[in-house]
């Protein structure tokens, strides 16, 4: 690959060559073809981006919150001008089906719209005569440089909980976007080019661990976001709080779901093999395990084979696709072993998509939809992260029984209930431990005006992605408590 093919940093409003010493290969995963090179480290380039943010920062933080959101409105508009290309590669780079990045552009956007009310979001609040001729206030003012460091699998709408508050709240941003699918952010900054922002507003760095590590350590940066699995948001937030960053760190996910024999099962299959098999089950909203309850087990199990059964897999650029690739030949080979090893605990299996074969697409990364019933309730499969287009049936004789199965999970990122049962529902809904319920919803998945969380060791942190939260994240408080009398009200 020529040098040529190398992915830049863009820093300070300027595209700049990296001065890593190790690059990767990014690849399409549906037909194994090098698309580009991403650096892995370039301590130097983090460290300039830093300075380029910090410099950027007092001039940005006194543009007026109105003139801050002109920029995201223009943002939307380029966003709406490029979805077809920007869905494209997404697809290209991350593999999901053009329908799924599409919808992800979309949620992007919708993240956009909602920054674009941070004049009323971002205000504070006030009240006159705390004692007699003093007047209190709450301003809420921005935190300086902040960091957002991103997963594969959504390559813009995940960065996009965050750019458009931490830049609306008058921030200055630094992404790093995953290595495996920096394309996508790549564009996104020469579309940031046209918006005419002030230099070092926003940059782009690209790179692995010794980049983050530099991000996670230096003084300036103010506030770290991360996504991505468990054991590297632990880390994560360990060493960032370390220099007294605020933090927030979305982790890895098992998420379940639980099917009620008075479910609409039809509708019901549908939705779960939706949420199971979308993105190639490479969601962290994705239902990985279903419990079925009573009756349900039976009605259940040939539906949702079935219904798995007749997924298209194939090449996401191509429209008759209903399910990609996954990401890398490694995923491929770890979910594969998952499998292997779910089968060695006991779990048979009902559909096996391994060795798929799609023709013309040989070297891609391709595992067709996997049902497994019988898996034991603590067994290696049962407890850990899949994160592929496998679902688990696990069986339970009561609501009780499956919420306690639930409840085992050391993850709680999302949880369903498939129910006509108002009275399930509910008991759901108030005991599950999880951070996004779904009721007779698939992938309960919060709307850009509504936070997105997990629970347990699914998040770090104390204040949530998007709207409200995001606000909340990128300000910091200040108090001011004011007196102007003529005459002293305060005898001494
Ligand atoms: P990952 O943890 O491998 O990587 C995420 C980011 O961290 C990347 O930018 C990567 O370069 C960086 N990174 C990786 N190892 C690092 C290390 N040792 N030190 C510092 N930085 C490091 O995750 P991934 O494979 O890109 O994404 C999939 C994971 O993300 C899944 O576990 C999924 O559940 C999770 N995810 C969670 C949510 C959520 O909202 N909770 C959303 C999307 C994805």
């Amino acid at each position: 690959m020529p040098t040529n093919n190398r992915l830049p940093n863009y820093i300070n409003g300027r595209w700049q060559n990296s001065t890593a010493k190790e690059f990767t290969d990014v690849t399409n995963p549906a037909t194994g073809e090098t698309l580009s090179q991403v650096p892995l480290d370039g301590a130097g380039d983090v460290a300039a981006a830093i300075e380029s943010a910090a410099i950027a920062f007092p001039e940005w933080r006194r543009t007026p919150p109105e003139e801050r959101i002109q920029f995201l409105f223009k943002l939307k508009q380029l966003l709406e001008d490029h979805l077809e290309e920007l869905a494209r590669l997404i697809t290209m780079e991350n593999g999901k089906t053009l329908t799924e990045s599409r919808a992800e552009l979309r949620r992007a956007i919708e993240n956009v719209e909602v920054a674009c009310g941070i004049p009323t979001l971002m205000q504070g609040y006030n009240l006159e005569d705390v004692a007699r001729g003093i007047d209190e206030m709450m301003i809420r003012q921005p935190l300086g440089v902040v960091a957002a460091i991103t997963p594969f699998n959504f390559p813009i709408m995940v960065p996009f909980w965050f750019i458009p508050y931490g830049i609306a709240c008058g921030n200055t941003f630094i992404v790093k976007p995953s290595e495996k699918v920096p394309l996508t952010m790549r564009r996104l900054f020469e579309l940031i080019e046209e918006l005419g922002l002030p230099p070092g507003v926003m940059n782009l760095v690209n790179g692995a661990k010794s980049v983050v590590d530099v991000l996670l350590d230096h003084r300036t940066v103010r506030a770290v976001s991360f996504v991505g699995s468990t054991p590297v948001a632990k880390y994560i937030y360990a060493r960032g709080s370390a220099s007294g960053k605020r933090m927030q760190c979305q982790g890895g996910a098992k998420n379940h779901v639980v099917v009620l024999a008075d479910a609409d099962m039809e509708t019901t299959t549908q939705i779960v093999s939706d949420s199971a098999f979308g993105c190639a089950g490479q969601r962290c909203l994705a239902v990985s395990v279903a419990i079925t309850v009573g009756e349900a087990k039976h009605t259940f199990r040939d539906a949702i084979a079935a219904s798995a059964e007749s997924i298209v897999v194939g090449s996401g650029l191509e429209e008759s696709s209903q399910m990609g690739p996954v990401i890398t030949r490694a995923s491929k080979a770890r979910i594969e072993d998952l499998i292997a090893t779910g089968k060695s605990e006991g779990a048979s299996v009902l559909l096996d998509g391994r060795d798929a074969k799609i023709p013309s697409y040989e070297q891609g990364n391709f595992i067709k939809p996997t049902v497994l019933e019988n898996v034991p309730p603590g067994s290696e499969l049962s407890k850990t992260e899949i994160f592929g287009p496998v679902l688990s049936l696990v069986h339970a004789d009561t609501v009780e029984e499956a919420l306690e199965i639930l409840s085992r999970s050391l993850y709680g990122n999302a949880a369903s209930i498939f129910t006509s049962s108002g009275a399930a529902a509910r008991k759901f809904r108030y005991e599950v431990e999880a951070g996004n319920v779904g009721i007779n919803i698939g992938v309960a998945a919060p709307m850009a005006y509504f936070p997105f969380s997990g629970w347990k060791d699914s998040f770090l942190g104390v204040m949530h992605s998007q709207g409200r939260d995001a606000v909340e994240f990128y300000t910091e408080k200040k108090v001011v408590i004011e007196r102007w009398p003529k005459q002293w009200s305060r005898k001494f």
